[in-house]
């Protein structure tokens, strides 16, 4: 199968499987787990935190950040793109009664400090409280710069706020900027980071945070059904992925380059000179080009892509050249 839909379809090499069904496990809501222990120290050291916590998806970790940073009542203040405002069910207002504040996102993926600080509410009875601004670093795939990330952090500070990074790609961030990963998560109160997206492991996210915010976030994931028991299995997938898979993410990026040339030599596709910054590609396709179709046609040989406008193609560690090769010319065939 070769599947452009995303980097969440990876699947678990034959050494992190092993490294699964040898991991000891115990019930990690008594904090038992050896293996989830073992996880939650390594990320906490590793991205230079007090503590972390193993979730179950990004988007609970995200979700127990917000609820742990606010109260009933509070804001956030976020971009319109991010993840944690469009795509994770509304859950701070559904759940945790936060109100987001959207801003739009400029084009790299920042937000304005200044339309942020507009945003700011004043101590009034009449307006939610704003606690927190949440950044997305890679945000569909572009990169923050950690120029921008020193001067977010300035700011929350000047106004006393707390600043959160969904961090699902973040290792994606550190690699094309070549910088440790401590580098970006230094500026932040807390951090989310996907295992289960380009780093291969099967399940689970970390949230990362000092040892009150952690706490909080823990006791939100078991109220919210999220105290797994034996969850060692996936932990020690999760920490061989940190482990391993994160120096191997230029191959994707590599790859993604190699797939946006590809792209354009082929009528009718434009990806914009410049615009890949790791893993994500963004195609323009002519209207004539029924991409749906295409899609259906190309499922019947094992290669799977979500049509849309703009067309979004994703590397990951699934993917190779040659994969890209046979896409490219099963789409010239195509057209
Ligand atoms: C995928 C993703 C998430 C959510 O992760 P899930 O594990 O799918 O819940 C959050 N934020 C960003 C930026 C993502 O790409």
């Amino acid at each position: 199968m070769i599947d452009f839909r995303s980097d969440t379809v990876t699947q678990p090499c034959k050494t992190m499987r092993e490294v699964m069904h040898n991991a000891p496990l115990g019930d990690d809501v008594y904090g038992d787990d050896p293996s989830v222990n073992a996880l939650e120290q390594f990320a906490a050291q590793r991205h230079g935190f007090a503590s972390a916590l193993f979730c179950s998806s990004g988007t609970q970790a995200n979700l127990l950040a917000l609820m742990a940073h606010c109260e009933r009542g509070d804001e956030y203040i976020c971009g319109q793109r991010a993840h944690n405002y469009q795509f994770e069910g509304g859950g701070a207002a559904v759940l945790g009664s936060i109100q987001p504040q959207p801003i739009e996102n400029e084009k790299d993926g920042s937000l304005c400090l200044t339309k942020v600080k507009a945003a700011i509410k004043a101590d009034d009875f009449h307006f939610a409280k704003t606690k927190l601004v949440s950044l997305e670093n890679t945000i569909g795939g572009q990169v923050l710069s950690l120029d921008y990330l020193k001067s977010a952090r300035d700011f929350v500070d000047e106004y006393q706020l707390s600043l959160h990074l969904d961090g699902a790609r973040v290792y994606n961030a550190a690699i094309k900027l070549g910088v440790d990963i401590r580098e970006i998560t230094q500026y932040f109160d807390s951090v989310s980071v996907c295992l289960s997206k380009g780093l291969g492991a099967p399940v689970g996210s970390i949230l990362l945070g000092d040892e009150a915010l952690i706490t909080k976030a823990r006791r939100w994931r078991k109220v919210l059904g999220g105290g797994m028991r034996q969850a060692g299995m996936l932990a020690a997938a999760g920490q061989y992925a940190l482990e391993h898979n994160t120096k191997r993410l230029s191959d994707d990026h590599n790859n993604a380059q190699y797939l946006a040339t590809q792209l354009n030599t082929l009528c009718g596709f434009h990806v914009e000179p410049g615009s890949v910054e790791t893993n994500i590609v963004y195609a323009n396709v002519d209207n004539e080009i029924d991409l749906v179709a295409i899609s259906q046609r190309l499922a019947t040989q094992n290669i799977l892509f979500s049509p849309g406008a703009p067309l979004r193609l994703v590397t990951h560690l699934g993917i190779t050249r040659e994969s890209i090769d046979t896409f490219i010319h099963a789409l010239a065939a195509e057209i």
